[in-house]
Order: structure tokens, then C-alpha cells, then sequence
């Protein structure tokens, strides 16, 4: 929606690794190992995931999931300094954990289009088939509680402390992510125009 509304593009990290694991991709099988588990890709593989994207588009971006460490933020800047294209902001998305527990267990994804629903939202049950293209839909294999747990640890230890590392710049802005999704966007709209 963001990428229709304002002609830029919105590279997501996390679907470009699914779709290398998909592919059976070297990276991708690395990267499924540690999703799988609930653990962050190491920062090696998504900066040079990052890298290849930033290389391949000179357009606006708006990156999803990324990055998720300092390290990954700093490899940014880099990138970033090397193309005179300052990062000019950083969306932090807040929620609850009773929230994202529900989210994930309610999240499915197309097997053949990427398409993401959610269970009681826009599917009726895990047997209804893609409302895009008709095929069936799947669990992410990060998407099990005990991985959950884990990425909320992940979390805690490692990407919390980029809310400091963007705030201090500035460039921080806080958005309630509890609503439904077009509140959100409307939120996230007013972020970026401002
Ligand atoms: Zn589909």
C-alpha cells in the first residue's frame, strides 16, 4: 500500500529469505536454520542481502524488518553515506506481546503467491484456500510459539536497542501497531509526510 501510494519501494528483508529458502537458495537454507528457531539471521547474510538490494535500486525505500541489529543499522549508514542518501527516518511499530502471540497464531501464508491473511480477518479457516490466487495456505515455520519466545528474546537483546540508536538522531517515530491494519497505515502515512 505504501509502495502504491507514494512510488517507493518496500523491500522486505524476512520475504526475500523466504523466498530464497523456497528456492532452496544456499543463503536461503542458511537463513531457514536460524528462522526456524525463532533466532536472528546473522548480520553477515542480511547486510549483503541489504547491499545487493540498495545496489540493484537507486529509488526511495522504505525497508521492512531491517535492520534489526546495531550492526546491521551501522552497515546501513555506510551503505547509505556511500550514496549520499541519508537515512531520514526509522518507524518503531508498537505492540503488545498478548497481541503479536495472537497475530502469529492466526498468521498463514500463500504457498504460491506470498500472500499474507490472517485467520478471522480475511480467511475462515486454516483449510480456506489463497482469496488471491486459490492455493493453499501454510504456516510460517517461524511462526510456532516456542520460536516466538525466542524472538522475543532475540528482540530484547539485540534490535531494542536501535530504538536509542535512531532516537538519539532524531529521526525516531512511534507508532501504535495494537489497531487494524488500515489505522495503522493511515499512522504510518502521516509519519512519513511529516
Ligand atoms: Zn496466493
Amino acid at each position: 500500500m505504501i509502495r502504491a501510494k507514494y512510488h517507493i519501494e518496500t523491500p522486505s528483508v524476512g520475504a526475500i529469505l523466504r523466498e530464497q529458502a523456497a528456492a532452496k537458495t544456499e543463503i536461503g537454507l542458511a537463513a531457514e536454520k536460524y528462522t526456524r528457531e525463532g533466532r536472528l539471521v546473522p548480520d553477515e547474510i542480511i547486510v549483503a542481502l541489504a547491499e545487493s538490494w540498495l545496489t540493484a535500486h537507486d529509488s526511495a525505500f522504505l525497508f521492512d524488518g531491517f535492520p534489526r541489529t546495531i550492526g546491521q543499522g551501522e552497515a546501513l549508514d555506510n551503505m547509505l553515506n556511500k550514496r549520499n542518501t541519508p537515512l531520514e527516518i526509522a518507524i518503531s511499530l508498537d505492540i503488545d506481546l498478548a497481541t503479536i502471540q495472537d497475530r502469529v497464531s492466526r498468521r498463514m501464508v500463500c504457498s504460491k503467491c506470498g500472500f499474507i491473511v490472517s485467520i478471522g480477518l480475511h480467511v475462515e479457516s486454516v483449510d480456506t484456500p489463497c482469496p488471491r490466487c486459490g492455493a493453499v495456505l501454510h504456516r510460517r515455520k517461524d511462526d510456532s510459539l516456542d520460536a516466538l519466545q525466542q524472538r522475543m528474546i532475540e528482540y530484547r537483546e539485540k534490535s531494542e536497542p536501535l530504538i536509542s540508536f535512531y532516537a538519539q538522531r532524531g529521526i525516531l517515530r512511534h507508532i501504535p501497531a495494537q489497531d487494524r491494519p488500515d489505522a495503522v497505515f493511515a499512522e504510518v502515512c502521516t509519519a512519513l509526510e511529516n
